[in-house]
């Protein structure tokens, strides 16, 4: 399976999410070395190896563009916290106590996690480095997990502590040196600054000018909760901080002035749906980011409180966005009619919008000839998928990481007949327990499913 290796995915319903290709209720998916070659009806013979695509819906790899990986050592420990409680008990106790090996545990868990759920491409939101050493964990876990990813820098604990007034580390220059000298590898490199919201204005004038000194893009967190009323995306305009290669995490309460101006200066949008439910950030931005016309995509953000898996992403963000309709108009006695936003174009956030918010637009995100080939296989041969009529809203509404039969990344099979092939969960699940296990000791927690931390004070 090197990079000369060929296969050739047969008889898939084809759900290509690209238009020229279009949707084919029977199709066969070419791949040779890195690259899809062809999506066609019927390809005819070819020598290559094949891929049985009968009852199983072929789709381009699916992008989650926000998560905080490192979390997933503390999988569900605050789904039932508030968000003050959140802060206080994963920044004010357990982030700052990580050591290097325990980025590399939770961050290649969280990859392979998403992985085994269809996720071709990550935003890797790492915001926990506390030394060097744990930024150079994090990154060998997502090198070594087979993912494609955009590793996202994001500082340390401390500097994460609102409102910072500590000055951007400048150890994204060595990293980008040591680990990103390419511009076309698997992984690729971003900055994830505190922005507006979490550090001074000097603070965020000098974290985005360190992003353009190293000519990388960037993802800020906005409009989250109270904080984000402020109007932080006027201000970043106003400073010049506002360009096409920003991508907005949350969204959910900034002004509509503030969403042209993501529309007009190129950016894009990232939506949390089943978090930012959770924890009380506000409104879904989905339907003001859609209505613009702004490249919209859905993020998992912590596995500490949510799964790690696409689909329930697009069913909360298609069931959120319906809902706050649904509700406005039952309150002013009218009907809603057409609906706002469907099953295909949460597929597409999950897709060709995740791919442009993660600044791989033209590299991934569809089925397209010449695009890398990421691709998955769904499968529709089960109790909850037949009799299948409608492969949109059954991929959205049915969809779950162990119908992911099949997953390519770069060309290369990683999952095959519903298993990973390149990393033995037992040899993962030891490593991700003993760290978490030796983290709540440090933290003096004795059961982190009964921790209930003090909300957290800004001092
Ligand atoms: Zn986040």
């Amino acid at each position: 399976m090197g990079d000369g290796a060929r296969y050739v995915i047969r008889g898939a319903r084809v759900l290509s999410q690209d238009r020229t290709v279009g949707d084919l209720d029977r199709g066969d998916v070419l791949v040779e070395g890195s690259t899809i070659a062809a999506v066609a009806p019927d390809l005819g013979e070819l020598d290559a190896e094949e891929i049985d695509g009968t009852d199983r819906i072929a789709l381009p790899g699916l992008v989650d563009t926000h998560r905080h990986s490192w979390q997933s050592l503390i999988r569900h420990v605050s789904t039932d916290w508030t968000l003050p409680q959140y802060f206080s008990g994963v920044r004010g106790v357990l982030g700052r106590l990580y050591e290097p090996e325990d980025m590399y545990a939770a961050n290649l868990l969280a990859m392979l996690d998403a992985l085994d759920g269809g996720i071709t491409t990550i935003v890797d939101w790492s915001h926990n480095n506390n030394t060097p050493e744990h930024a150079d964990a994090a990154i060998q876990a997502v090198l070594d997990s087979g993912i494609r990813a955009v590793w996202g820098y994001g500082n340390s604990n401390d500097e994460w502590l609102p409102i910072s007034e500590v000055p951007q580390s400048r150890d994204v220059v060595r990293i980008a040196e040591r680990w990103f000298p390419s511009r076309d590898g698997r992984v690729q490199l971003a900055l994830a600054p505190r922005g507006p919201q979490f550090a001074t204005k000097e603070v965020t004038l000098a974290d985005f000018a360190l992003a353009a000194e190293l000519d990388i893009p960037v993802t800020v967190h906005v409009g989250d909760g109270a904080w984000g009323k402020g109007l932080p995306v006027r201000w970043m305009r106003d400073n010049g901080l506002a360009t096409d290669r920003t991508t907005y995490v949350h969204c959910n309460a900034l002004a509509d002035e503030e969403f042209d101006i993501i529309r007009d200066t190129g950016g894009a949008v990232s939506v949390a749906p089943e978090l930012e439910m959770h924890m009380g950030h506000g409104r879904l931005s989905v339907l003001r980011s859609l209505e613009r016309g702004i490249p919209t995509s859905l993020s998992i953000d912590t596995c500490a409180s949510v799964a790690g898996d696409m689909f329930s992403a697009m069913r909360a963000a298609l069931a959120g966005a319906r809902y706050l309709v649904n509700i406005e108009a039952l309150d002013a006695d009218r009907a809603v009619d057409p609906l706002p936003v469907t099953s295909v174009d949460v597929l597409g956030f999950a897709t060709q919008g995740g791919a442009t918010g993660a600044w791989l637009g033209q590299t991934t995100g569809s089925l397209t000839p010449g695009k890398k080939a990421d691709v998955i296989l769904v499968r529709t041969d089960t109790w909850g998928m037949q009799p299948l009529n409608y492969a949109e809203g059954a991929v959205v509404e049915s969809g779950h990481p162990m119908l992911v039969d099949t997953v390519l990344v770069d060309g290369r099979v990683v999952k095959r007949h519903g298993k990973l092939l390149d990393h033995e969960f037992a040899h993962v699940r030891r490593l991700a327990e003993q760290a978490r296990d030796r983290l709540m000791v440090r933290a003096g927690v004795e059961n982190p499913g009964r921790w209930q931390p003090a909300v957290y004070e800004n001092k």
